[in-house]
C-alpha cells in the first residue's frame, strides 16, 4: 500500500498546478493514494463553507497533504482558509526554501536560503475590530506568546542542525514593538545559547529587506513572526526566480501540509499558463519528509535540468535569464510532462546542484554541494 495523502486542488491556478504535480509524483513510481477534498471558493459553491469539516478530518487522518492555493477575498467576505487551516491544525512552522535554480529568472544565482515563519499567531491571529461606531479607527492585535516563539525558534535551529546550514538569523522589530518584538527576541537569544555550534544573529525587518535585496547569498535560515515571514518569503521567492518556483511546507505535531508560496493568480486561471514548478517542488519536499529521498532527488534534478535546458518552460522562465536568451513559453501541462519524462532518466550519480537538500523536512546532508 502507498502513502495516503490529502489533496486540496484549491482555487484559480490551483487545479492546474496540482494536476501537474500529480503527473510528476506518478513518474517517481512512489505509490500515492490521493484523498481529494475541496476547500475555498469551489467548496462554497458545493457545500456553503470555504473550509468543510471533511478537509480537516482528512488531513488529521492522513497526516500529509498537498495543497493548491486558495483565494481570500480582500476587505470583506470569508476569512482566510489558509490562516484557518494553520490555526485549527496548529501548523505552526511555515518553511519556505528560496533556491535559485540554474540561474534562470533571477539576478541572484547564489540564493539558497530558508524562511521559517511562525504561522499561527502574530498580526494574523484574526483579532481585529472597529474602535468606534463611525468606523474611523480600527485595531488589529499582534499576539506573540512565549510558547509559540520558543517552538518556532527551536524548529529553526533544529532544521539548521539537521541540514547543516551555516547560520540562523532572527528577524523582528523589537526596537519599536518592544513587548511583542522583545518577547520574540528574548526567546531567540535564549534558544541560540542552547545551540552554541550554530552561528546566529539578528536583523530588524527593514534592514533585513535591504540586506536581502543587496546580498541574499549571505543569509541562510531566517526565522521570524507571521506577518514579517509572509512578506519576506515572497521577497525571497522573487530573489530566487519568482513565485512560480517557490515551494513551501507547514508543519505541526505529526502533520505536514505542502503548499507553494504563490496564491491562486486568478488572472491565469484555466489558461494552462502558470508555472507548475512550485507545486512540483512541494511534492519533492513531501517525498523528502517521508524518507523517499531518491524520488525527491529525481524530481529536483528533473526540475533543474528542465529549467537549465530552457526548451519547455512556462512564460515566467522563458524571459531572458541570467545567462540566456528569451524562448517561446510553453504550457503548464507541457512543462510538467517534460519534468515527468525526465524523472526516471536523470543521473543521480552526477554531482547534485546546490540547494538540493534545502527541503526543511529532513533533507539528506549528503546531497549538499
Ligand atoms: P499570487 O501569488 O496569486 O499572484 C501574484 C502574481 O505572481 C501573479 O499575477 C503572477 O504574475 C505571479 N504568479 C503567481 N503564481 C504563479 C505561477 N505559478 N506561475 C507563474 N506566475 C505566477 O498573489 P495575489 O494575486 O496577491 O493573490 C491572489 C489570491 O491568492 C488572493 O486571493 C490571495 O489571498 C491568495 N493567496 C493564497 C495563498 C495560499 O493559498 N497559500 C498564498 C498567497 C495568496
Amino acid at each position: 500500500m502507498g502513502y495516503r495523502v490529502t489533496l486540496i486542488p484549491g482555487d484559480g491556478i490551483g487545479p492546474e498546478v496540482t494536476t501537474a504535480a500529480r503527473t510528476v509524483a506518478a513518474a517517481t513510481g512512489v505509490a500515492i493514494d490521493w484523498d481529494v477534498v475541496e476547500a475555498g471558493e469551489v467548496a462554497i459553491q458545493r457545500s456553503g463553507t470555504p473550509l468543510p469539516d471533511d478537509v480537516l478530518a482528512s488531513i488529521r487522518k492522513n497526516e500529509l497533504a498537498l495543497k493548491g492555493p486558495i483565494t481570500t477575498p480582500i476587505g470583506s467576505g470569508f476569512r482566510s482558509v489558509n490562516v484557518a487551516l494553520r490555526q485549527q491544525l496548529d501548523l505552526y512552522a511555515s518553511v519556505r526554501p528560496a533556491r535559485a535554480i540554474a540561474g534562470e529568472g533571477t539576478r541572484f544565482p547564489e540564493t539558497d536560503l530558508i524562511v521559517v515563519r511562525e504561522a499561527t499567531e502574530g498580526l494574523y491571529a484574526g483579532v481585529e475590530h472597529w474602535v468606534d461606531r463611525d468606523h474611523s479607527a480600527a485595531e488589529t492585535i499582534n499576539i506573540i506568546t512565549r510558547k509559540a516563539s520558543d517552538r518556532i525558534v527551536k524548529f529553526a535551529f533544529e532544521l539548521a542542525k539537521r541540514e547543516h546550514r551555516r547560520r540562523v538569523t532572527a528577524v523582528h522589530k523589537a526596537n519599536i514593538m518592544k513587548t511583542t518584538g522583545g518577547l520574540f527576541q528574548t526567546a531567540f537569544r535564549e534558544m541560540s545559547a542552547k545551540y552554541p555550534d550554530i552561528p546566529s544573529d539578528e536583523r530588524l525587518i527593514d534592514n533585513m529587506c535591504m540586506q536581502l535585496a543587496k546580498k541574499p547569498e549571505e543569509y541562510d535560515v531566517i526565522v521570524t513572526t507571521n506577518l514579517f515571514g509572509d512578506i519576506l518569503s515572497d521577497l525571497c521567492a522573487g530573489l530566487a526566480g519568482g513565485l512560480g518556483v517557490a515551494p513551501g511546507a507547514l508543519y505541526g505535531e505529526g502533520l505536514a501540509v505542502f503548499e507553494p508560496v504563490h496564491g491562486s493568480a486568478p488572472k491565469y486561471a484555466g489558461q494552462d499558463r502558470a508555472d507548475p514548478v512550485a507545486e512540483i517542488l512541494c511534492v519533492e519536499m513531501l517525498l523528502r519528509h517521508v524518507g523517499e529521498t531518491e524520488a525527491a532527488n529525481r524530481i529536483f534534478r528533473a526540475v533543474w535540468e528542465t529549467i537549465a535546458e530552457k526548451k519547455v518552460v512556462t512564460y515566467d522562465l522563458a524571459l531572458p535569464g541570467y545567462t540566456t536568451r528569451p524562448v517561446p513559453p510553453s504550457a503548464c501541462s507541457a512543462m510538467a510532462a517534460e519534468i515527468a519524462r525526465k524523472v526516471p532518466l536523470v543521473d543521480l550519480d552526477a554531482p547534485l546542484p546546490k540547494g538540493a537538500a534545502a527541503a526543511g523536512g529532513g533533507g539528506d546532508p549528503a546531497l549538499e554541494a
